[in-house]
C-alpha cells in the first residue's frame, strides 16, 4: 500500500510546491511509483509539472466533489510520476464540500482504489488550514513541513502542529510528522543557523539533515514545466532534492527494520 504524505504549511512561499514536484520526481528517479496530487487552487504544482491548468480536463475538484474517480484525473508527466491536476475551480470545492457527507474524508475515500498502485502519494497543500488541507491531513499517513528558517518560523508552526494534533485526536489517529524540511537555506546567514539550532532542539530526528539551498535553478524549472532534475541535473537544487529522497527512503527502511 502506498504511503500518503501531505506537504503542508499554512504559510505561502515556503517551498511546498517546489518540494512536492521535486521530491515526486526524485522518488520516481529511484524507481518508486509516485502520484502527486495538486490540492491547491493556484495550480502551481500542475503548471510546474508541465500540465496546462486551463485545459479542459478532470481535476482534483471533480475528484473531491465525487463527479469523477481519481483514475480519470491522473496524467503521467515528464517527471516520471502521475499528476492529479488542479486549477482555480478547486476553490469552489471548499464551499460545496460543506453540503457533502464525509466532507473531511473525500480525498481519503478517493484514494482507496489507487493506493496499491503507488509507493508514494504526495499531496501539495494550499497555504491555509482550510477544508482542502483537512482533506489532505485525513488522507495522509504523514506530513512533510517545508519551512524557511525565519525569525517567526517556530511561532508559525504552532498553529500547524495544533491542527495536526486535532486531526490525530479525531479523524486520523495514525497521522505522523514525516519530517521538517529547511528550504531556501543559506548557511552564511546567522539567523538561518540560529533558527536551525532551535528546530533541532524541538524536533530532533524529525528535522531532515538534508537542507534545500536557495538555488536559482529551482525557481527557473517550473517555467519550463519540469522538475529541476530534468532541467539541470547538476544544479545544487537538483542534488539537494535527490539527497532528500535518499534520506526519506533510508529513514523509512530503518523504521521497518526496527
Ligand atoms: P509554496 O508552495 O509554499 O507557496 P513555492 O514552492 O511555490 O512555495 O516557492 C515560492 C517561490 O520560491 C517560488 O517562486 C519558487 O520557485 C521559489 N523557491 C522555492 N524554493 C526555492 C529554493 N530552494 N531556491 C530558490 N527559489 C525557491
Ligand atoms: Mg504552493
Amino acid at each position: 500500500m502506498g504511503k500518503v504524505i501531505a506537504i503542508t504549511n499554512q504559510k505561502g512561499g515556503v517551498g511546498k510546491t517546489t518540494t512536492s514536484i521535486n521530491l515526486a520526481a526524485s522518488l520516481a528517479k529511484t524507481r518508486r511509483r509516485v502520484m502527486l496530487i495538486d490540492n491547491d487552487p493556484q495550480g502551481n504544482a500542475t503548471m510546474g509539472s508541465g500540465v496546462n491548468k486551463q485545459a479542459n480536463r478532470v481535476t482534483t475538484y471533480e475528484v473531491l466533489i465525487g463527479l469523477e474517480p481519481i483514475e480519470a484525473a491522473r496524467v503521467p508527466v515528464e517527471g516520471g510520476y502521475d499528476l492529479v491536476p488542479a486549477n482555480s475551480q478547486l476553490s469552489g470545492a471548499e464551499v460545496e464540500l460543506i453540503e457533502i457527507e464525509r466532507r473531511e474524508r473525500r480525498l481519503r475515500d478517493a484514494l482507496e482504489n489507487v493506493r496499491a498502485q503507488y509507493d508514494y502519494i504526495l499531496i501539495d497543500c494550499p497555504p491555509a488550514l482550510n477544508l482542502l488541507t483537512v482533506n489532505a491531513l485525513v488522507a495522509a499517513q504523514s506530513v512533510i513541513i517545508p519551512m524557511q528558517c525565519e525569525y517567526y518560523a517556530l511561532e508559525g508552526l504552532t498553529a500547524l502542529l495544533n491542527t495536526i494534533r486535532k486531526i490525530r485526536d479525531t479523524l486520523n489517529p495514525q497521522l505522523e510528522i514525516e519530517g521538517l524540511l529547511r528550504t531556501m537555506y543559506d548557511p552564511r546567514n546567522n539567523l538561518d543557523n540560529e533558527v536551525s539550532a532551535q528546530l533541532k532542539q524541538h524536533f530532533g530526528d524529525k528535522l531532515y539533515r538534508t537542507v534545500i539551498p536557495r538555488n536559482i535553478r529551482l525557481a527557473e524549472a517550473p517555467s519550463h514545466g519540469k522538475p529541476v532534475i530534468a532541467y539541470d541535473m547538476q544544479s545544487k537544487g537538483a542534488q539537494a532534492y535527490l539527497a532528500l529522497a535518499g534520506e526519506m527512503l533510508r529513514r523509512g527502511e530503518e523504521v521497518v527494520a526496527a
